[in-house]
């Protein structure tokens, strides 16, 4: 196949930077570039935006990223010993090309770019699916990001794509349901990763809807699927007791039958839950 780029193979560069994968930072790397650049396309048409990347490790993603036309990528990574190797990436590209050595948690991406904003990374697990949370509840719709294009694995993905009713289902299908668009572009074997993981993976596309299907509060609503999910088995009088004393009323207040479980209540059912406790608490 076609190279993508004149730069030196994955393998070359990975092998001459003695870069070994970290378990500690979730570090499972995609070396073959067609199928990076593949991963790229199914953010969209990316000429005339700017990307945020998490996690570009050694930058295979990156490269599909800038040739598949990212107007600007900014690339956030915690590894220090990635940056050579990132650095000579942004030499191909001039001008095109953000390194920040940081953890992706604590950088707030408006500092560096401009709108329309498309988010695309290969996620580490350990932060993966918290990122995926607070891209998600803003306090403010819509958010500075259009799309998000996800790599998690495969069983991560099933959940944030769940329909009602089924086993996945559960706070990220919730959350992902309310303000996007959420649905599996790609699978991936483990093998298309070195060190291949356990696990199977797959590539999660969601678009930002330009106002959430049902209004509430952000944050009360990510605390109550929070706490409903987290023991599933039980009635929500029980497992929404910590959020509020007088849960029983308030559910009774939304419509909502206390003795119910979270998986079911509808998006609409929770949210009007999170309205009512909202109210409560400002008063
Ligand atoms: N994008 C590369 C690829 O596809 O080959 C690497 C993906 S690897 C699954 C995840 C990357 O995220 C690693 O390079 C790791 O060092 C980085 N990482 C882990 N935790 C991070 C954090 N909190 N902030 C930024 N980068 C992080």
């Amino acid at each position: 196949m076609a190279a993508i780029d004149n730069l030196p193979p994955l393998r070359e560069v990975i092998a001459e930077h003695g870069l070994s994968a970290r378990k500690s930072l979730g570090q499972n790397f995609l070396l073959d570039l067609n199928l990076t650049a593949k991963i790229a396309r199914q953010a969209g048409d990316l000429s005339g935006c700017d990307v945020l990347e998490v996690g570009p490790g050694p930058g295979g993603l990156t490269r599909g990223l800038l040739a598949e036309g990212a107007r600007k990528v900014l690339a956030i990574e915690k590894d220090s010993r990635c940056l050579p190797i990132l650095d000579q990436i942004g030499a191909a590209y001039p001008g095109r090309l953000e390194i920040l050595n940081a953890d992706a948690l604590e950088v707030d991406p408006l500092a560096y770019l401009e709108r329309p904003i498309s988010v695309v990374a290969n996620l580490p697990y350990n932060v993966g699916t918290e990122l995926l949370v607070r891209w998600l509840t803003p306090a403010n719709w819509p958010p500075y990001w259009d799309s998000l294009t996800l790599m998690f694995q495969r069983e991560v993905a099933q959940r944030i794509v769940a329909e009602p009713g089924s086993k996945a289902y559960g706070r990220l299908a919730l959350l992902a349901g309310w303000r996007a668009d959420a649905r599996i572009v790609m699978e991936l074997p483990p093998e298309a990763f070195v060190p291949a993981p356990k696990v199977k993976s797959a590539v999660v596309h969601l678009k930002a809807l330009p106002e959430p299907r049902f209004p509430a509060d952000a944050k009360t609503l990510n605390q109550l699927v929070a706490a409903g999910f987290n023991q599933r088995r039980k009635m929500l009088r029980a497992s929404l007791k910590s959020i509020s004393p007088d849960i029983e009323a308030h559910l009774v207040t939304a419509g909502l039958k206390p003795t119910d479980r979270a998986e079911q209540i509808s998006l609409e059912g929770f949210c009007a839950l999170a309205r009512v406790v909202h109210a409560h608490r400002t008063g």
